[in-house]
């Protein structure tokens, strides 16, 4: 099958748009969408630091490369990587992930759950009655520790390599637990959490996997040996095989989640620092909730 732009050999064909295209128009596309997205948020300006959560998979690596390549020219703009080792054996390879640093050639930020939290996602399941709740711990102290990362190393905006499948399972995985507050949430500003950017929201997995292939190379995917809890997985074969049949059914998830982004008619809540870390909170530190329901459980 022949490229739908061009009379080269496509090597995809975007059931959701009809197209078959070729390696290069296949790679303008998925820039240009990337690019049009990152205007209509005006998510990088004059002046940012961007810290990229970079975990060595084909997302994140991949948006490293594309906001290289787009914005590395720019003076005014720096690009650095952060990486967070939760403490999951076999899983993490952070030799891995500095390669890929130095091939970019861009600083290097990495923290881990042990020297943060004086334990290991590991340490935290070991002290469960099993493994279920192993992705919401990982998930929330996760997020206060790249946060804090990128405070300190002077970023103005932290860049996550989500694609439009992590968007759309999002959005269903509110729907099915019946969270309006989620779904309905305004973004809220508070001066020390630096604004999350997400790029490749509006990319399907399968074509940042390609992208992966042609401009990053293979990459190796450990895979978490606690992702088989994740309600995640469940929604993903889900909308998979879903989608099969309509074919812009993750575009449509992604887009309704956006329209209800913001609807919630809840009283304001005023940032604020959490008393017992310091760290930019809403209300309760959810962090400190869960190290201190870690250290009862281990009690116990
Ligand atoms: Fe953490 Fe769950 Fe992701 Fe594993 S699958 S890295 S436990 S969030």
């Amino acid at each position: 099958m022949n490229c739908s732009k061009c009379r080269r050999e496509a090597i995809i064909h975007q059931r959701y748009s009809g197209m078959h295209l070729c390696s290069e128009h296949f790679t303008d596309s998925v820039e240009s969408r990337v690019k049009r997205e990152i205007r209509k948020h005006h998510w990088v300006e004059h002046g940012d630091t961007i810290g990229v959560a970079l975990s060595g998979g084909k997302d994140s690596t991949s948006l490293l490369h594309f906001l290289i390549k787009t914005f590395g020219h720019r003076p005014d703009i720096s690009i650095h990587a952060i990486t967070i080792d939760e403490g999951i054996a076999g899983y993490r390879d952070l030799s891995e992930t500095e390669t890929i640093t130095q091939h970019y050639g861009v600083p290097w930020h990495t923290a881990s759950f042990a020297e943060e939290y004086g334990i290991t996602l590991d340490g935290i399941v070991a002290g469960q009655k099993d493994d279920r709740r192993s992705c919401s711990f990982c998930g929330v102290l996760r997020r206060r520790l790249v946060n804090r990362i990128a405070r300190e190393a002077g970023c103005t905006k932290l860049a996550f390599g989500f694609n439009l499948d992590d968007e759309a399972q999002s959005v269903m995985m509110n729907v099915l637990r019946g969270d309006t507050e989620r779904l309905t949430m305004t973004q809220r500003e508070n001066p020390g959490m630096i604004p999350r950017i997400r790029p490749f929201a509006v990319i399907p997995e399968r074509e940042v996997a390609l992208y992966a292939h042609l401009h990053v190379g293979s990459l190796a995917d450990h895979g978490c040996p606690y992702a088989h809890n994740a309600l995640r997985g469940d929604v993903r074969r889900l909308l998979n095989d879903y989608t099969w049949q309509h074919p812009a059914t993750k575009f449509a998830i992604r887009a309704l989640g956006e329209e209800l982004q913001g609807r919630s008619t809840g009283p304001a809540i005023t940032p604020e620092v959490c008393p017992e870390c310091g760290e930019p909170a809403f209300g309760r530190c959810r962090t400190c909730a869960v190290l201190s329901e870690v250290k009862q459980d281990r009690k116990r």
